[in-house]
């Protein structure tokens, strides 16, 4: 699909309405584009998450001017690596913000809508072919297309099985009210808490609301929820953090299945959708990445539509740009994977911390070739 000679009044339709599309719908009705994005959930929703904003989304946003420090962040400026009984702790090289999922994506959604952009919410997208696509409100025929259903594959732009990617890992979210003490303790860090086969994400997004992200293998998950707490609340760690907290929604959110590790290919551009977000890449979580790679490849395909560029150059540009990032950051999830390994690296990054924040550095997105 190539983009138009003059952007003003081409239909275009965002399918998916996370940090992806919303930012390409905010960015394509700044250009002048019509705008139609599609969004299944008819309402805010929490997503899994360990909701750490790295440097690199927030620049991302700041170019958009949109500013995540309006939404009440939390500064995220040490990180905290915690295996069994031992920790070790060392600044970060940059600053990252604790930001809660409904709150961003919601913001989101509201700027492209104030940028002109119409948002279809409570609409679900059922499949696409060659001409447009059919949805829970009918049917749509958009001669340019966006997709950014995130870890959702929609019939008709299913996606190739990762290379080397990994799926046996199921992931959760909860907020919890924290005590003023556990608060305190945990202050600006994120906290890295590895358990076996797997680990937790904990940072505050919020004064005394603490995100609790698990990411765990399959056959590390009980069956429950409350199987999974009692486990993890066995590791004395978690459990102090735990101690007089309550849980701030109904149930968890949950994922499972997710193929870590794909990078789409521009040889599997045949039907000219411009892919973003997790459908075009899904790195690994422990790095903290998602969002900043689903904010630079909807202002990649962006630019590239205006420009005239097919979807197969436009995804080109976005392996270059990130797929170092997601090799490091998988590299890192596998280590996660083995017991051994991970108390190897929180026994040596014990020795020496300093180490830890020149890891978080060199697994950072590189700048884009474009600014
Ligand atoms: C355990 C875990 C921890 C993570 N931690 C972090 C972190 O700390 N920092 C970070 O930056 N990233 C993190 N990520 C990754 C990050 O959450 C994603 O990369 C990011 O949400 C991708 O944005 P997106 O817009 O592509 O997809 P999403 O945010 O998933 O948005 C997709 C949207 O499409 C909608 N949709 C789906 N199907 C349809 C359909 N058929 N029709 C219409 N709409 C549809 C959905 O409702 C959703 O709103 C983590 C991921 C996991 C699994």
């Amino acid at each position: 699909m190539v983009g138009p000679d003059d952007p003003a009044g081409s239909e275009v339709a965002v399918l998916g309405g996370g940090p992806a599309g919303a930012s390409a719908a905010l960015r394509l009705a700044r250009a002048g584009a019509r705008v139609q994005l599609f969004e299944r959930q008819a309402g805010p929703h929490h997503k899994v998450c360990g909701e750490f904003l790295s440097v690199e989304a927030q620049r991302d946003l700041r170019d958009m001017a949109f500013e995540p420090l309006r939404l009440g962040a939390v500064a995220i400026d040490r990180v905290r690596l915690v295996n069994g009984r031992s920790s070790a702790e060392s600044r970060l090289p940059f600053t990252g913000l604790g930001v809660s999922r409904l709150l961003l994506d919601e913001a989101l959604l509201e700027a492209a809508e104030a940028a002109g952009a119409e948002v279809r919410r409570g609409v679900k997208v059922i499949g696409l072919d060659a001409a447009g696509m059919d949805t829970s409100a009918g049917r749509f025929d958009a001669p340019a297309r966006f997709l950014a259903t995130g870890k959702h594959d929609i019939r008709g732009a299913g996606r190739e099985p990762a290379g080397g990617g990994s799926s046996g890992y199921v992931g959760f979210k909860m907020h919890w009210r924290i005590t003023p003490e556990q608060d305190a303790a945990l202050g600006n860090a994120v906290e890295l808490v590895f358990v076996e086969g797997g680990y937790l994400g904990l940072q505050r997004v919020a004064a005394r609301v603490m995100n609790f992200c698990v990411l765990v293998r399959k056959d590390r998950f009980g069956g429950s929820w409350s199987a999974l707490l009692a486990e993890l609340g066995r590791d004395e760690h978690v459990a102090r953090r735990l101690d007089g907290a309550s849980e701030l929604f109904e149930r968890p959110c949950s994922i499972a299945g997710l193929p870590y590790g794909y990078v789409h290919r521009p040889s599997e551009d045949r039907d000219g959708l411009f892919r973003l977000g997790d459908q075009a890449v899904l790195t690994a979580p422990l790095t903290g990445d998602g969002m900043a790679i689903a904010l630079r490849s909807a202002a990649l395909a962006v630019e590239a539509w205006l420009a005239g560029l097919s979807s197969a150059d436009y995804t080109r540009r976005l392996r270059r740009e990130v797929a170092p990032q997601v090799r490091k950051a998988m590299a890192l999830h596998r280590v996660t994977g083995l017991p051994i390994a991970a108390r190897l690296a929180s026994g040596l990054l014990g020795l020496w911390p300093p180490l830890l924040g020149r890891l978080a550095a060199a697994t950072r997105l590189r700048e884009s070739a474009s600014r």
